[in-house]
């Protein structure tokens, strides 16, 4: 028979190192049944049949937070047959909380007393015997990081789920054992209601779940009330005996469970628990820098330099550069097309497998060398306990609109690449503020859209120094105003998740933690490269490739100009006209674009036979305005090309990264939902420019205008409007009215 054992934990409390360290590499990483929270399971080593499951990291099982509610639906729906419920040892009074909700579910807690090496290293001690005894479950030391105790904890866990499995077959033995493992918790008016609650439901609840239920009744938890289905005849009882106990204490029935169990936990650890009053640690020392008001974000800004500077400038250009022009073109490409021509393949055909698919794909597995370079940084930063600091410093700017400082670290990421800084918004376990971040993530400018700046500033601009600054302002700012605007909206309302997140002592990172990360980052990047990307690849070379030639025969296209693309880009460039760039050039450069940001280069490149992506680049950076004269003659002036830049920062990333807001949103809706916020987005903004720019150059008020007028004003009303009010700001409304 098969056993499940649950994981349960406060966030940081070192769930996902234990997770790794039980179940080794068997993991499977999937979706709560209809909800985007993370689902991991695996099997427990060296034991036959026992599936672990990763519940998401919560600080309670309120109602209130979904993944709070995924928790605890599992645990009561599922009934797995023990939770192992982890519990960080420097910070025990706040993480038995969860403790003491877990025992009150009715299936056998077995404690997992964490990160005891740093316990230990701090001098403090831990009565573990007496823990156990005040808790009425067992209790086992472990560090998860460095792997002690966990074969202990295994082996207890695996007795204690096979022990439940037994006695459930007979309901009495855990009606008797019940009140044993978890009475007496609270105030003796309390526990007097909450038995005589117990014995009211006692016709609709089964042993196990009762007083989980009774305490729930208590507390007026709806959600947990709807499972129940009472009659109003008892419900009204019910209302009795909660009233009554709430003019005993004087306080509402949902504050005195709280407040309770608070008093309850801190009886407890005063009895178990001698902290040493030291000095500050070597931690705190750090600390005392890196998360200082006015040193923190210097400190930062040298960290990421150096980061950057090696992983993209350095290093990382020179593998990029190497997988690039020696292994994909030279090593593959050239050898491959001389090989297929020679065995006498059709042109076209060696066309697409080279250039379109070996070409495409290529494009993207050379960012791998680079990308896993940064990933190593970011996971050493990471584990170490550095990126915890920065987003907590950055919790002060960023609250102020409405994000977390978790969002800073993919928006950073995605300054050098969408993909990973999309990635990076998982460590964000609030739903709503994780969506909100994978939405404005690639508003900033990434580094395959840095051609098309260098290229717009040189043949328009007079490369003004202001161009490349005011496209990171312009990406900032729209993840602002996003930010302030969505708040404003049901899907994303209410405050970010309070920063309660514990700060972990630095320690040194482990390889096989980095290892993982670093492997989890790339493989998810190569999966896509393997999928979407051949298959966009593809299609991207077809359309240019085959057109009408000037009988109307279709075949192989002579240029871009008899291509089906340019029949494409003239059906659709229409849409761009209010934006200033009507013409199907700047229109199929933007579709190009959606390929890969550094396609919108290419295609002015092709366009106006400057020659490919590289001599067009190489051109922008030296501001050659003569040579570039052919790209100035694509845009009617300055201010539609600025405005074409804004529109094609602020758009639908690339596929790469499009698909990897699918991946990471798990919902076909919310995926559509982010690309078509973004494409819209980018809309507005660039209308207002080019609108404003030739309204204030003198141009007149025209219809245009009127159209940038209104826009701005609905822009500013979903900014500036009062938030209205939803439900769920008020939790605890519904239980007083
Ligand atoms: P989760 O949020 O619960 O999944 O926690 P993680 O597994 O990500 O761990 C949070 C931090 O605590 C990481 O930096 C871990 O390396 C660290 N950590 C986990 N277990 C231990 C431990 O036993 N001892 C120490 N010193 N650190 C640990
Ligand atoms: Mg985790």
């Amino acid at each position: 028979m098969e056993i499940t054992i649950a994981l349960a934990g406060n966030p940081n409390s070192g769930k996902t190192t234990l997770f790794n360290a039980l179940t080794g590499s068997s993991q499977r990483v999937g979706n709560w049944p209809g909800v985007t929270v993370d689902k991991k399971v695996g099997k427990l080593k060296k034991y036959k049949d026992v599936a672990v499951i990763d519940l998401p990291g919560v600080y309670s099982l309120s109602p209130y937070t979904l993944e709070e509610v995924v928790s605890r639906d599992f645990l009561i729906n599922e009934k797995p047959d023990a939770v192992i419920n982890l519990v960080d040892g420097t910070n025990i009074e706040r993480n038995l909380f969860l403790t003491t909700q877990l025992l009150d579910v009715g299936i056998p807690v077995v404690v997992a007393l964490n990160m005891m090496d740093a316990v230990k290293k701090a001098g403090d001690r831990i009565d573990t015997e007496k823990l156990s005894g005040l808790l009425g479950c067992p209790v086992a030391e472990i560090s998860a990081l460095r792997g002690d105790g966990l074969s202990d904890l295994a082996r207890i866990a695996v007795e204690t789920a096979q022990a439940q499995s037994k006695t459930t077959k007979s309901a009495e033995a855990s009606l008797a054992a019940a009140p044993a493992v978890s009475g007496g918790r609270f105030s003796e008016p309390t526990e007097t209601a909450l038995r005589a609650l117990a014995e009211l439901i006692r016709a609709y609840t089964s042993p196990e779940t009762r007083r989980w239920y009774a305490i729930k009744l208590f507390e007026r938890d709806e959600k947990a009330l709807a499972l129940l289905g009472l009659p109003a005849t008892v419900a009204a009882e019910a209302e009795g005996l909660i009233a009554l106990c709430e003019e005993t204490l004087d306080d509402s029935s949902e504050s005195i469970i709280t407040g309770e169990a608070y008093v309850y936990v801190s009886r407890i650890t005063d009895a178990c628990v001698e902290k040493v009053q030291v000095e500050m640690s070597a931690s705190d020392k750090i600390d005392a820098i890196v998360t200082n008001r006015w040193l923190g974000i210097p400190v930062f800004v040298a960290a990421m330099f150096v980061v950057y500077f090696v992983s993209v400038t350095t290093v990382g250009t020179f593998v990029t550069d190497f997988t690039n022009d020696m292994v994909i073109g030279g090593g593959i490409q050239a050898p491959l097309a001389e090989f297929l021509l020679s065995v006498g393949t059709a042109e076209w055909l060696t066309g697409l497998v080279v250039d379109g698919i070996v070409g495409g794909v290529g494009a993207v597995v050379g960012f791998l060398p680079q990308l896993l370079i940064l990933f190593f940084f970011l996971a050493i930063l990471e584990d170490c306990g550095y990126m915890a600091r920065v987003a907590f410093l950055m919790d002060r700017v960023f609250r102020k609109f409405g994000l977390s400082g978790k969002s800073f670290i993919p928006l950073l990421i995605g300054t050098g690449c969408g993909v990973p800084g999309i990635m990076a918004a998982r460590t964000i376990e609030q739903r709503r503020d994780r969506r909100m971040t994978i939405i404005t993530t690639t508003f900033m400018p990434c580094g395959a859209k840095l051609p098309m700046i260098a290229l717009i500033a040189g043949a328009l601009l007079q490369n003004a120094w202001w161009v490349a600054p005011s496209a990171y302002f312009l990406g900032f700012a729209s993840v602002v105003v996003t930010g302030v605007m969505l708040k404003k909206t049901k899907p994303f309302a209410g405050d970010p998740a309070p920063f309660v997140m514990e700060l972990p002592p630095y320690h040194f990172p482990t390889a096989s933690n980095i290892g993982h990360s670093m492997l989890e980052r790339a493989s998810a990047f190569a999966k896509k490269a393997a999928t979407v990307y051949t298959l966009a690849s593809i299609l991207v070379w077809f359309a240019s490739s085959f057109g009408f030639d000037g009988d109307g025969a279709f075949g192989m296209a002579q240029d871009l100009n008899s291509s089906v693309l340019y029949y494409i880009g003239n059906s659709f460039a229409w849409i761009f006209s209010p934006l200033g760039f009507g013409d199907w050039q700047p229109a199929v450069a933007s579709v190009m674009g959606l390929a890969a940001k550094e396609d919108v280069v290419a295609v002015f490149g092709i366009l106006t036979s400057i020659g490919d992506a590289d001599a067009a680049f190489s051109l922008a950076e030296t501001a050659d305005m003569a040579a570039l004269a052919p790209v100035a003659a694509l845009f009617s002036g300055p201010l539609a090309a600025y405005a074409f830049l804004a529109f094609n920062l602020l758009c639908a990333p690339c596929f790469a990264a499009m698909n990897t807001i699918r991946q990471e949103m798990r919902n076909p809706r919310w995926t559509l939902a982010a690309i078509g916020y973004e494409c819209g987005f980018a809309y507005v903004v660039a209308l207002l420019i080019y609108q404003f720019g030739c309204f204030f150059g003198g141009r007149g008020f025209t219809a245009g205008t009127a159209a940038a007028c209104v826009l701005l004003a609905a822009l500013l009303f979903l900014m500036f409007r009062p938030a209205p009010k939803y439900k769920k700001e008020h939790p605890h409304a519904a239980s007083h009215s």
